[in-house]
């Protein structure tokens, strides 16, 4: 309990330490954040509204906002300005926005007068080409000037409305309809010119264009020019954004100050900030809009990177390297050598391990390309200077593969291997084993944080398939050391502008070859009708002596539904294939069945093996070379690359066929992608243009990338080194001071938030 000489705001700050040492999930007192508040601190609730519901990383920010703002004393003046700057006025003062419509914009993030003005268009839509109507090609996007000939409403059901205009200038007619916008058949008069712009079709000979965007002849908002093109959403049309951007930019705009210094501005031909935000706004042609484009993002990317050069450097941390004689002989044990890349990748993190810092490095390879190995290595070097290593992976099935693997690879070698997952009985003697030092490497998966594990001397951390981990996680495990050095590892290629954000101060190790070459596993994209045929494949390669999975999807919401589905599916199977020897492992299996499984897989008396999606990550059955990932469809792009990374793994020739429909253009573009493109880093850049960011990283990453109002992550990556280097040079030039509360204004939580 709390003594009674706290002061809410000591008491605030106890349960805010204690919330975010619990992982944010509003379990820190009883009832949650916003009642304990209600109750303690009601003046702080407007800070932390909508806690309970708010994600992962919202849960973050709104908890640093807490402890920095100052909590406002009650009181009924309306909020103003503090700094007496009229872009940080709230956006209801702005002209042309009332109650309603200040909620709507707050709902998209727009507060502030500067929140409105830099709510940026994502592209230009042509319309400034007029055509006559007598010239009409059908298909065409095109403006068009008439004289409405005549209006009228017609209800062809009771909760439908068209109005439909006839519209001519001369050389023919045009008809347009609008659905469902009855308010239109007021606004559109008889006798009036006015500019249309749409798609024309033709139909039963007569031109139309159905819900085209009009405006009295002239007026030149909409039609006739370039316009920008705002991201919508409901409540707030593209028309009504740029519309209200319009009348309040020449208010504003110049109140806009420069935060890039003039000779970084101009060594990069970048517009003043003023300049930028007019003209992106509304430009005068396309080069201009790109070039107020870039000034922008360049402006986010120099004060993000400022910022992060400007983190406190990475605490001095220790040696942990041996001389390298077990690693030496162990790489010498092995039945092949390593690729160039791994060799590269093996140096740069022992070079690490060897320095009085704390290492930070990103290992990043496509799936396949032997990542594990170079861990492996790396870890041995800790090891024989005396230190334990831990190796954290996803999923038991992975852990337990990989106990498994390094106590085969290590055999003869003085090195004590332990698996530690939360499904291993006997796990109290072994946590006694970790704590007092008889165990050298420690496997396991997220039990390796539980409170009650702790090391005897842990040095070194690796973290394999980093991206499933949380950044909260990712701190436990390093807390289990003193300054231990640290490899996230990652398949998951993240687009090189977003790893340079997101590991900001990672430095990255790439390893860009594949042990075996190139990848020699041919895709097929089946339609559902199509499954007979694919199986009918499978018992042909069944008899050749192929050996496989077929995997079905397991979404959280449906386990049981999926679990049922993967047991049914083996039983099938069985009754088919049997001979064959079917096998099935899920993630609910009991360890000892499922590792009597993936054993019986391995050696080959089961040779086709239904699996959930625990095999998504690391399995590593070397002979493996077919593949069935039913209801494909219902797999993101990733996560099928890494399923599919499970075959072919030395080399050989595999297939893989991916069952399912395309429901939605989404999935029709992803299962395209997935059966042309062979190449991590291609899918992953398909990926991102197919559903943004946000998607990529997953919740608890894509957070930051709200700051990002201008910055094009597929392509800015140029423009990020530049402005990693000029802000570098600023900050080492000693010239950066001025420049930091705009840093931590913009990009405070962000950074906070890399640095947890
Ligand atoms: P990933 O990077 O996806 O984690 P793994 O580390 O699981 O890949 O390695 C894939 C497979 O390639 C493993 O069976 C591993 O033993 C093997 N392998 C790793 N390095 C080499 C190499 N240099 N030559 C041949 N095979 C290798
Ligand atoms: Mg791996």
């Amino acid at each position: 309990m709390p003594q009674e000489k706290d002061s809410p705001e000591d008491l605030l700050r106890k349960v805010v330490a204690l919330e975010r040492s619990r992982g944010y999930r509003d379990d820190a007192v009883i009832g949650g954040l916003e009642a304990f508040l209600r109750r303690n601190l009601p003046a702080a609730l407007a800070i932390v509204a909508g806690y309970s519901a708010a994600s992962h990383f919202e849960r973050q920010r709104i908890l640093a906002r807490l402890l920095s703002e100052p909590i406002p004393e009650p009181s009924a003046e309306p909020p103003v300005a503090p700094t007496g700057d009229p872009l940080r006025a709230p956006v209801r003062t702005a002209k042309g926005v009332g109650t309603k419509r200040a909620e709507s914009l707050e709902r998209l993030g727009i507060r502030t007068i500067e929140d409105l003005l830099t709510y940026l268009p994502r592209r230009l839509e042509d319309r400034s080409r007029a055509v006559e109507i007598g010239r009409l090609v059908s298909g065409q996007e095109v403006g068009v000037r008439g004289e409405i000939l005549a209006v009228n409403e017609i209800r062809p059901s009771p909760r439908m409305t068209v109005v439909k205009a006839a519209v001519g200038d001369g050389t023919g007619i045009l008809y347009a309809a609008w659905f469902n916008q009855p308010w239109l058949a007021k606004s559109l008069r008889k006798g009036e010119v006015i500019d249309l712009f749409g798609k024309v079709e033709k139909s039963y000979g007569a031109l139309q264009m159905s819900s085209p965007v009009w405006e009295p002849a002239g007026e030149g908002h909409e039609i006739g020019r370039l316009v920008p093109v705002y991201p919508a959403t409901e409540g707030l049309s593209d028309k009504f954004l740029r519309s209200l951007i319009a009348r309040n930019l020449d208010l504003y705009a110049s109140a806009f100050q420069d935060v890039v210094p003039e000779p970084v501005r101009r060594a990069h031909a970048l517009l003043s900030k003023a300049e930028a935000i007019r003209t992106i706004h509304v430009p005068k042609d396309p080069e201009a809009f790109e070039r107020a484009r870039r000034s922008l993002a360049f402006e986010e990317l120099f004060l993000l990177q400022l910022g992060l050069a400007a983190l406190p450097a990475v605490a001095a941390g220790k040696a942990h390297a041996g001389t390298g004689q077990v690693a030496t002989s162990f790489l010498a044990a092995l039945p092949f050598t390593l690729t160039p890349g791994q060799r590269t990748a093996l140096g740069e993190i022992v070079a690490d391990l060897r320095a009085e810092k704390r290492m930070m490095r990103l290992l990043q390879g496509d799936v396949g390309s032997g990542k594990t190995i170079v861990a492996l290595a790396s870890a041995l070097y800790a090891i024989e200077a005396g230190y334990q290593a831990a190796f954290m992976v996803p999923t038991e099935l992975l852990a337990e593969q990989h106990a498994v693997g390094f106590e085969r690879l290590l055999a003869g070698l003085p090195v004590r291997v332990a698996l530690l997952t939360s499904a291993r009985s006997g796990k109290d003697d072994l946590k006694e084993k970790v704590r007092t030092g008889e165990v050298d490497l420690v496997v396991g998966t997220h039990a390796l944080i539980e409170e009650d594990v702790a090391f005897a001397n842990l040095g070194f951390v690796v973290i394999d398939e980093q991206h499933r981990f949380g950044v909260v996680q990712r701190s436990r495990i390093e807390e289990k050391g003193k300054d231990v050095d640290l490899l996230v590892m990652s398949a998951t290629p993240i687009p090189r502008t977003i790893a340079l954000t997101l590991y900001g101060e990672f430095e990255v190790s790439l390893m860009t070859d594949l042990p075996h070459g190139a990848v020699a596993t041919r895709t097929v994209w089946v339609a559902e009708t199509r499954r007979g045929e694919v199986y009918r494949e499978v018992r042909r390669l069944l008899e050749t002596g192929g050996k496989g999975y077929v995997v079905l999807p397991l979404v959280e919401e449906s386990e049981k539904v999926d679990l049922k589905a993967a047991v049914e599916v083996a039983e099938e199977l069985t009754a088919s294939l049997g001979s064959f020897g079917v096998g099935l492992v899920h993630g609910k299996l009991p360890a000892k069945e499922r590792s009597r499984a993936m054993e019986a897989f391995r050696e080959g008396s089961v040779r086709l093996l239904v699996a959930t999606t625990v095999i998504e990550v690391g399995i590593d059955v070397l002979d493996a070379d077919f593949m069935v990932i039913e209801h494909a469809d219902r797999f993101g792009l990733s996560q099928l690359h890494q399923l599919r990374g499970r075959i072919g793994r030395k080399g050989q020739a595999a297939i893989c066929y991916a069952i399912g429909d395309a429901r939605s253009e989404e999935a029709q573009r992803r299962l395209a992608a997935f059966s042309t493109h062979h190449d991590g880093f291609a899918l992953a850049e398909e990926d991102l243009s197919i559903r943004g960011p946000g998607d990529l990283l997953g919740t608890q990453q894509h957070g930051f990338l709200d700051q990002f109002r201008a910055v094009d992550l597929l392509r800015d990556l140029p423009l990020m080194i530049e402005a990693r280097e000029d802000a570098r040079a600023l900050l080492r030039d000693g010239l950066a001071a001025p420049l930091m509360p705009e840093v931590d204004r913009r990009f405070g939580e962000v950074l906070k938030w890399l640095r947890v």
